[in-house]
């Protein structure tokens, strides 16, 4: 059930239930295999993005899911808002 998720295991089934592919809710999978906190929308320069955080720690668990390198690795497909 877990096979396409190769890059990044799911630590604890909270994880597992809260990550989505839907870009609206708060922890997404990435296309590229990352996890990534959905900090909502802004709006600056008439632009509406959604701005997203990468994050290494299971929020629930405490485990580390994604190291800085998976996070590097896979940065270039993600367009990170600071
Ligand atoms: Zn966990």
């Amino acid at each position: 059930m877990t096979e396409e998720h190769d890059l990044v295991g799911f630590c604890c089934e909270e994880l597992e239930d809260a990550v989505s592919s839907d870009p609206t809710d708060a922890l997404i999978e990435h296309d590229s295999g990352l996890i990534l906190l959905n900090l909502g929308e802004r709006t600056e320069d008439g632009e509406t993005g959604v701005v997203l955080a990468t994050i290494r720690f299971c929020p629930f668990c405490g485990t580390e899911i994604q190291t800085d390198e998976d996070v590097e690795a896979a940065l270039g497909d993600v367009e990170i808002v600071e």
